[in-house]
């Protein structure tokens, strides 16, 4: 019997588990860890509220807990409850796949004001994660600005569109639905240092944005090279700058009172304010010949008084693993960070790619470490058993599957009308529920 480790609980903690179980079958045994008792990673923590269709995926991450040969362990978080060397030595193999949940630094002047704000913790307080049910965005000013141009940045700028009958079906959390009610923003500034043809935004999430009912977007024509130059693009993306074509031909429907603004060409300089943020310094730019984004001297100020930042995460360093500063993740090759240690999903690769990215990335490995460790005995490592006395004399109480079931079951029970469930927002919850 093999044992394997797979730390994280996210999509890519979830398909490699589901892989090493294809690869092995009954000859081994899976843990998945997870700092928290609640799985699914950016399932539940980073995608949208109103975008449940996503969400549903799960039901097929069920599947993978409910079979034979995994067990969920949550409540543990490696680099505080357990190290990587002594995972290595309780396990066949350990894979690393604790995401990238720290936000990357804008690195200008003016970032620490009070307002200013990484989408990780934004994105972490509307869908209820522990670490930032205590954020209170400032909400009381008119204007609002995300810096960034990707699907992260048009899900802030979304959700602080929306109203609150737009969140019907949703699964925002309570604190969050009630904070955008009563929001005065009325002018949402997207900044993007480049311009629509080097936009990271799908199609789908910009075509939303043509049906809100109290926001129009607003993009301006001069900022498109000449129509022509979309045929080079790749369809998806052709798609995407066509969407903001459309928008740039509408005037703003005057029946909506709010606007989320496309500046292009856009570099923040510095954020400034007297004790919290009131503006964003921004430099005009151009494309140079490469492609990059080019200072041209002329400045303007962008009123904000919340500014979010949605300009990519990294995976924090772990104590004994090799880690790669410049990408923010582990140093890995192809996904192997050395003997019997591997990386896999936003840890491996970093912040990029969509959710059913994360299953080629868990496969690869998977089937790289069946190739290189054979169905076989473990010898004398203990796996779960010796990982549960470990935590033991530490005084951590792991909890499991049925413990996430029955946390579940509260949150559905305890849902407003309308939505699927009212999260649990403090750790302490997950653990009163359990009666821990
Ligand atoms: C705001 C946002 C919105 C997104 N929306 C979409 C979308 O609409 N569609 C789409 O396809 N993709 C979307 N994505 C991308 C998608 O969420 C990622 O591709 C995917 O979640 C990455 O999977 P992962 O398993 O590598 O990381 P994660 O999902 O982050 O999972 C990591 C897991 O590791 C756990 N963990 C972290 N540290 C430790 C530790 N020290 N010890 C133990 N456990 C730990 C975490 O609790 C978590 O469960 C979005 C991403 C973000 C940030």
């Amino acid at each position: 019997m093999r044992h394997f480790v797979v730390v994280g609980s996210g999509p890519a903690g979830f398909y490699t588990a589901e892989a090493l179980g294809k690869a092995y079958g009954e000859a081994a045994r899976i843990d998945i860890l997870d700092r928290y008792p609640v799985p699914y990673g950016l399932i539940r923590f980073g995608v949208a509220p109103d975008h449940q269709s996503l969400k549903a995926v799960s039901k097929r991450y069920d599947k993978v807990a409910e079979s034979a040969g995994v067990d969920f362990i949550g409540n543990v978080c490696i680099g505080r409850d357990v190290s990587a060397g002594e995972l290595l030595e309780l396990y066949d193999a350990v894979i690393l796949a604790i995401g990238a949940p720290h936000d990357r630094k804008l690195g200008i002047p003016g970032e620490d004001l009070p307002g200013v704000i990484g989408s990780a913790a934004f994105v972490g307080w509307y869908n209820g994660h522990p670490d930032f049910a205590d954020l209170g965005p400032p909400l009381g000013g008119t204007h609002a600005a995300v810096i960034g141009n990707g699907n992260v940045a048009l899900d802030v700028a979304r959700i602080l569109s929306k109203t609150a009958h737009e969140f019907e079906g949703s699964d925002i959390v309570g604190h969050a639905l009630e904070a955008l009610d009563n929001s005065a923003i009325k002018t949402i500034t997207i900044l993007g240092r480049r311009g629509p043809h080097q936009i990271a935004m799908t199609p789908k999430e910009l075509g939303e944005l043509g049906h809100l009912d109290a926001t129009s977007p607003v993009v301006e024509a001069k900022d498109f090279p000449p129509l022509e130059a979309d045929d080079a693009l790749e369809p998806g993306q052709r798609k995407s700058v066509t969407i903001l074509r459309e928008f740039a031909a509408r005037a703003p429907d005057p029946a909506k009172p709010k606007h989320m603004v496309f500046d292009f060409f856009a570099k923040p300089l510095s954020i400034d304010g007297d004790g919290k943020v009131e503006r964003i310094v921004v430099e005009r730019t151009e494309l140079d010949e490469t492609g990059a984004a080019r200072g041209t001297g002329e400045r303007y100020e962008v009123p904000a008084s919340l500014v979010v930042s949605c300009i990519g995460y990294s995976t924090p360093p772990v104590e004994g693993v090799a880690y790669d500063e410049r990408g923010g993740k582990f140093l890995n090759d192809s996904g192997k960070i050395t003997d019997r240690l591997y990386a896999v999903g936003w840890a491996r690769r970093g912040p990029t790619g969509t959710i059913g990215t994360n299953r080629p990335d868990g496969y690869e490995v998977a089937d790289r470490i069946a190739s290189e460790m054979p169905p076989g005995s473990s010898g004398d490592r203990g796996g779960a058993k010796g990982l549960k006395l470990l935590l033991e004399s530490r005084g951590v109480m792991p909890t499991d599957y049925d413990d996430w079931r029955k946390i579940e079951e509260t949150e559905v029970g305890r849902a407003r009308p309308g939505s699927p469930r009212e999260k649990f927002v403090r750790h302490e919850e997950w653990l009163e529920t359990l009666g821990r």
